[in-house]
């Protein structure tokens, strides 16, 4: 907990980072939906204060506290049930199993959630796998060539090595990233190829395109681009490659293990990473309250609105944009989501199937990503809807 003036940036230890935005009342829990609207409306609040360093561009909530982010196996941020994400996932491991001489080679992969890119990885690169996860709760195949440890990944793992470590959508929730990767960086130590992938959600997106609804309390770090390349060569890494993917939202790079010459980020990317950082609070705040009044435009008109896609996004629209009146059906295609409540508002997540004859002839899309795939699931249900890429 504390102000500009004493937080210091996690990745290059400057001081005096630039306030992006103050917001109090955030759900801590955006993922996790909960059996019952009480509990749902009963998770921890925390403050989201982003601040930005102007020294290597990383952005970080200054006000965050751990204690108050749970994950249990309850925790699901699985995106494999859609067509788009899979695509994506295949396309990755093509890529990786092309780019690196991976057959045989020991693959460890922190975050493994339910396993679904460690098993396409061992079975397409050939190799064996360990993955890391404390929320992991799925099936391990019989004739898999990968195991997970239940547990979160410590730094002093004795006599664990890799020869290719990936982490996706975890170093974003690590408030010692440095300390984290570096950790990642000794278990290549043994390894004559020493390749570590990293993915994560891309503060540049959030940023320019006004991805706001990423803005969550469990992502104590926003990475760009060149808080990402500061915090590689910080911990010698020699990168490979650096870019954005996914539309842009993600942000992904592989490294090798080696020595690199520590380069201070461009001056004119910084600066207009630093204008971007000094109008994005009140930008936040104008695209909440033209959201509200879309909504109540649309209550005043009679029409009725589903909110597609009930994961962090759906999440954070729902706790910030006020009033909600129109708002009839959050759907989900995941299965697990259904019939569960959204944290804060208690929203009860409904199955695609929910919206037949329901008169719904809006939707909300939570990800654009997502817009092609969720038009053509609403003309299978026969409906009419005017889709609103939020
Ligand atoms: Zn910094």
């Amino acid at each position: 907990m504390s102000d500009s003036r004493t937080a210091t940036c996690p990745i290059c230890r400057a001081g005096s980072p630039l306030r992006a935005l103050e917001q109090e009342g955030a759900p801590a829990n955006c993922v996790q939906l909960w059996p019952t609207a009480e509990q749902a409306r009963a998770v921890p609040r925390g403050t989201l204060r982003i601040e930005c360093c102007t020294s290597c561009g990383h952005l970080w909530n200054s006000a965050f506290d751990a204690s108050r982010v749970i994950y249990t196996p309850e925790y699901d941020a699985s995106l494999h049930f859609s067509p788009r994400f899979q695509r994506y996932v295949e396309e990755l491991v093509e890529r990786l199993v092309a780019e690196l001489p991976l057959r045989d080679r020991r693959l460890l992969e922190i975050g493994c959630g339910k396993g679904e890119f460690l098993d396409l990885l061992c079975r397409r690169g050939g190799c064996r796998g360990v993955g890391f996860d404390t929320s992991f709760s799925g099936a391990i195949p019989a004739d898999a060539a990968w195991t997970v440890e239940r547990r979160a990944f410590s730094a002093a793992e004795p006599g664990l090595t890799a020869d290719l470590v990936a982490s996706r959508q975890v170093l974003e929730h690590v408030e010692d990233p440095l300390a984290f990767v570096l950790a990642l960086r000794a278990t290549l130590e043994q390894s004559a190829l020493g390749a570590l992938f990293l993915e994560l959600p891309n503060g540049e997106w959030i940023l320019r395109d006004l991805g706001i609804w990423d803005v969550i309390y469990e992502h104590v770090s926003i990475f760009t681009p060149l808080s990402l390349r500061a915090l590689l060569q910080r911990a010698d890494l020699d990168i490979r490659w650096l870019e954005s993917a996914f539309e842009g939202q993600y942000l992904r790079a592989l490294a090798l293990r080696g020595e690199r010459e520590r380069t201070a980020p461009s001056p004119s990317a910084l600066a207009e990473q630093l204008a971007l950082v000094e109008r994005f609070g009140a930008t936040y705040r104008a695209k909440v309250e033209e959201w509200g009044r879309r909504l109540e435009a649309l209550a005043r008109a009679g029409r009725r609105v589903a909110l597609w896609g009930a994961g962090a996004k759906g999440t954070t629209f729902l706790s910030l944009v006020k009033p909600l009146e129109a708002l009839r059906h959050v759907i989900d295609i995941h299965p697990r989501k259904v019939g569960r409540h959204v944290p804060l508002t208690g929203h009860r997540v409904d199955p695609p199937e929910a919206l037949r004859d329901s008169g719904v002839d809006v939707i909300l899309v939570m990800n654009p990503a997502y817009a092609a795939e969720i038009g053509a699931s609403a003309r299978e249900l026969g409906l009419q809807a005017e889709l609103l890429v939020v």
